[in-house]
């Protein structure tokens, strides 16, 4: 199994992005078939349900580590799929999972990132999230839904607010799935060749689709000034479902791998214990 996916998907502060010579069908880091890649990932899962376990435990002796897994792509990028496939192996009730959608009326009277706050998860979770802060550097940029003087200044407010985050225990892991253009048309056309996925499909898909440049700008902005060593982003090719969860479950298993949590030792005698409930 490949070592360091992570070093060969992060994004360098100061890297210069171009999205068009990253392939999104390449498949860094792993050169087998796919099925061993499914199961690569099976047994990855395994290994990862050990850890998120330790991680638990850790916090209630007072470690106050977590980690936030951040989601982001283009419609059918597959922010879903790899829920799905890559956390569906973790214990749920470790797990917060938040998908953002547009603010509601009282999110909009509040700074932006106070609903993400409000999401993050407790110490010892893994929080997922399906779209973050992030989006409102994205869909709010290419759709003028505030000045540019707003959220011009929130790249910087990002980086900080993660940093700080950072020092407080939480590990970062975003990721940008990347899809190609054509690959997103076969994907939506798919949905609308089959009914029982006409509930994913929406009209707007078709008019962000058009939008397409000025998505690649802004990803690419964010990616240039949010990529920072206390929380660097990903880009993790995505045409191949099988790679995307492969690759997803590769940068998890780094991460907590690195966090080594350990189970905080008992606070009783295991023996006088037995005897007491012997006595029972
Ligand atoms: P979906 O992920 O397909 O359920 O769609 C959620 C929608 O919410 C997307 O169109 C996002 O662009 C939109 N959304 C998420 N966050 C924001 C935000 N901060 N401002 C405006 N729209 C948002
Ligand atoms: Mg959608």
């Amino acid at each position: 199994m490949a070592s360091d996916v992570r070093g060969r998907l992060a994004i360098q502060p100061g890297d210069h992005v171009k999205l068009s010579d990253l392939p999104a069908d390449a498949t860094p880091g792993f050169d087998g078939k796919k099925s061993q890649a499914v199961r690569e990932v099976a047994d990855m899962g395994r290994e990862l349900a050990g850890l998120q376990e330790r991680l638990y435990a850790a916090a209630s002796e007072g470690d106050r580590r977590r980690v936030v897994v951040v989601l982001q792509g283009m419609d059918t990028a597959g922010k879903g799929g790899t829920v799905k496939h890559v956390i569906s192996h973790l214990n749920p009730a470790g797990c917060r999972i938040r998908a953002f959608k547009a603010p509601s009326e009282e999110e909009k009277r509040q700074h932006f990132l106070w609903r993400i706050d409000n999401g993050l998860p407790q110490a010892g979770e893994i929080g997922i999230f399906d779209r973050s802060h992030y989006e409102d550097v994205l869909v709010v940029r290419v759709h003028d839904l505030v000045p540019e003087s707003v959220w011009s200044r929130r790249y910087k407010q990002i980086n900080h607010w993660e940093r700080m985050l950072a020092d407080d225990g939480v590990t970062w892991i975003k990721v940008f799935l990347h899809i190609s253009r054509g690959e997103q048309r076969k994907r939506l056309l798919r949905r609308l060749d089959r009914p029982d996925k006409h509930w994913k499909f929406s009209a707007n898909d078709v008019r962000e689709r058009a939008l397409w440049p000025d998505y690649r700008t802004a990803y690419t902005t964010v990616l240039e000034r949010c990529s920072t060593e206390a929380a660097p982003w990903y880009v993790v090719p995505a045409d191949h479902k099988w790679y995307r969860n492969w690759a997803v479950s590769h940068l998890l298993l780094e991460h907590l791998r690195d966090l080594d949590p350990r189970y905080p030792p008992g606070t009783f005698d295991p023996k006088q214990a037995r005897a007491a409930l012997l006595r029972t």
